[in-house]
């Protein structure tokens, strides 16, 4: 959600901020722009629209001189997306501009007080009130006025900000949205995320919240709130640039939905030793597991069906009740949560602001957080009690396919390292859940390789306008992130149902050549849903089958069906989501949708 870019050097800003604003493109935005201290004033340029209106206007952003500048994607969240809107902003006499992500929650209030004072406000963001109140506070130094302003401010926000009379300092703020800074030589840089400036350098501080940096041409100094300066820790970026471009492949997504065999691969292979889980990083000791009474899973959108399979599956083998929780709904209800509730935290960046929020209530009531998180050092991984890696590398397509893989791997793991120490899993089942584990990248390797097939199915079907995607148990669960994956990227409408669940109402919507995808790969209610199939076909319907090969059959009940290898029931998921994700991926193509980037959505909702 959002990208933040900076530079300061020797060299010419803006192609950099450019260039950077293209690598974080995938975060999701509706407009964007620069400002530069050309050394005599803050030039701005901002535009409506996909990062190529700027490019053009800019040609690249060779046509701006000065080395110091920032950039901005907006996510509009306080007006609507429109040239005055975008990032940057500047303040009522020019002399400070910012860039902002996140949400400024009492700026009312705030403008308001500004209003009072004559000061006149050119755009409906909620992010203007910042570098007004900027200009109205400056007292001759740079970080009172920050920390000053900073003290006012209610919300979430990583800043972005430049004086007219220093260009020889950025001054970067975060307090919930995400902020990195890259150090280069002789130059330095600033980026809401990795990707941005991997091309300069891999060494980097990771902001964390209430952090100041000055970001000057020769090094970067970070303050806490009272001034004290901070000593921070040199993170070393470790992947590769490659893990950041596309690798050949027409989209990110592609190139991602392959890399789930590797994901799955390496999230679990350091985990499995000699045959039994080690699950290293989770501090509980056997007396506290044993000792929960329930388990709450929360997380927001792909994470949470994450959470629902989690349901299925962590009830099954420990036989505790668990609960699938969104996390926007959590923390505002006043939740029955305490030291006797596990609770888990599903997030790929880790930056979330629903999930912390949540989080950071079930920690207030008592309870225990285990975070599965794929970006190493985020904000939700430093503040969980124990954090549990994807090792999916990076996922840059807005719609998740990867992490969401190596996500369900964690949840096996856990299952299996609970269901252990809870007594609840004879050896015979604990030997062939770790087998079927491993076995699992090949498996998926399989399904990709089919995707000729998949594409062809996908050729006859992307007009559909209305699809349903039923199943019962695990396959429910698992038709909530098809569904998803299909509305995301191709904007189909599409709704999950629980298979039994469509004859209590919504079954009146079927009508002839609706689609509707039938998950049939849980064995024990095979029957079952072949007599749902056969409901909806009878009102029309045209069905789509995804089953088991030990069900050869599916290919006689639906019009048409896809088969996938056998696993235990609990992995089903990791298996059958292969499927739907090409579909979406194929349908989404044929549409000529923007697969990568999605209308209206950003990879990281930094923002509740
Ligand atoms: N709330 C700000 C706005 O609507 C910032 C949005 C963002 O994070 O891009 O302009």
């Amino acid at each position: 959600m959002c990208g933040i870019v900076g530079y300061i050097g020797y060299e010419q800003a803006a192609p950099f901020l450019i260039d950077g604003l293209e690598k974080l493109q995938y975060r999701g935005y509706d407009s964007a722009g620069v400002c530069v201290n050309d050394g005599e004033k803050l030039v701005v340029k901002k535009e409506n629209g996909k990062l190529t209106v700027l490019k053009n206007m800019t040609d690249n952003g060779n046509n701006i001189a000065g080395t110091v500048g920032i950039g901005h994607t907006r996510w509009a969240t306080h007006g609507k997306p429109s040239n005055e809107n975008a990032h940057p902003h500047l303040s009522r006499s020019c002399s400070f501009a910012v860039v902002h992500n996140g949400i400024i929650e009492n700026y009312m209030e705030l403008k308001q007080e500004l209003s009072a004072k004559g000061i006149t406000f050119r755009s409906m963001t909620d992010t203007e009130v910042v570098v007004q109140l900027m200009e109205n506070c400056y007292n001759g130094d740079m970080i009172d006025t920050v920390i000053r302003v900073m003290k006012m401010l209610k919300g979430s926000y990583a800043l972005g900000i430049m004086f007219k009379d220093n260009p020889d300092e950025i001054i970067a703020v975060r307090k919930g949205s995400p902020l990195i800074i890259g150090i280069g030589e002789k130059e330095n840089y600033l980026a809401s995320d990795v990707p941005a400036i991997l091309e300069k350098t891999r060494k980097i501080y990771r902001l964390d919240n209430d952090e100041i940096a000055v970001i000057r041409r020769d090094g970067v100094t970070v303050y806490d709130t009272n001034k004290n300066v901070r000593n921070k820790p040199v993170e070393i970026i470790e992947w590769n640039i490659d893990a950041a471009k596309k690798d050949g492949y027409e989209h990110f997504m592609m190139k991602e939905m392959m890399e789930q065999p590797k994901a799955v691969h390496d999230t679990i292979a350091e985990r499995i030793k000699d045959g039994r889980v080690i699950l290293d990083e989770i501090h509980l000791t056997p007396e506290q597991i044993r000792k929960f009474e329930k388990i709450h899973v929360i997380a927001c959108g792909s994470a949470y069906h994450v959470g629902v399979v989690a349901k299925y599956v962590l009830e099954n083998v420990l036989r505790k009740p668990v609960e699938a929780d969104i996390a926007s709904e959590f923390k505002y209800r006043d939740p029955i949560i305490d030291e006797k509730t596990l609770t888990i935290v599903i997030s790929q960046s880790g930056e979330t602001a629903d999930t912390k929020e949540a989080m950071k209530e079930a920690q207030k009531r008592g309870s225990y957080a285990v975070a599965i998180v794929n970006v190493v050092g985020s904000a939700i991984a430093s503040e969980a009690d124990d954090v549990i890696y994807t090792l999916a590398g990076p996922e840059i397509a807005v719609a998740t396919t990867k992490a969401y893989s190596a996500q369900l791997a964690v949840i096996y793991l856990l299952a299996i390292y609970f269901g252990d120490i809870l007594g609840k899993i004879s050896e015979t089942d604990y030997q062939s859940y770790v087998s079927e584990l491993q076995a699992l990248p090949e498996k998926i390797q399989s399904i990709l390789q089919t995707k000729e097939e998949i594409k062809n199915i996908a050729s006859k079907l992307f007009a559909c306008k209305d699809t349903f995607f039923i199943g019962r148990n695990i396959d429910y669960a698992l038709s909530l992130e098809g569904s998803l994956k299909l509305k995301e990227i191709s904007y189909i409408h599409s709704e999950a149902y629980a298979a039994g669940e469509l004859k209590h109402g919504t079954i009146s919507l079927i009508e002839n050549r609706t689609l509707v995808i039938a998950l049939a790969t849980y064995g024990r209610l095979f029957e079952k849903i072949v007599s749902n199939i056969k409901e909806v076909q009878t009102r029309g319907a045209y069905v789509l089958g995804i089953g088991c090969e030990d069900h050869p059959e599916l290919k006689e009940i639906a019009q048409s069906a896809i088969l996938i290898p056998k696993t235990c029931d609990m992995m089903l998921p990791s298996l059958a989501v292969v499927p739907m994700q090409l579909f979406a991926y194929y349908v989404a193509l044929f549409k000529g949708c923007e697969i990568d980037t999605p209308r209206n959505l950003a990879k990281s909702v930094t923002v509740e």
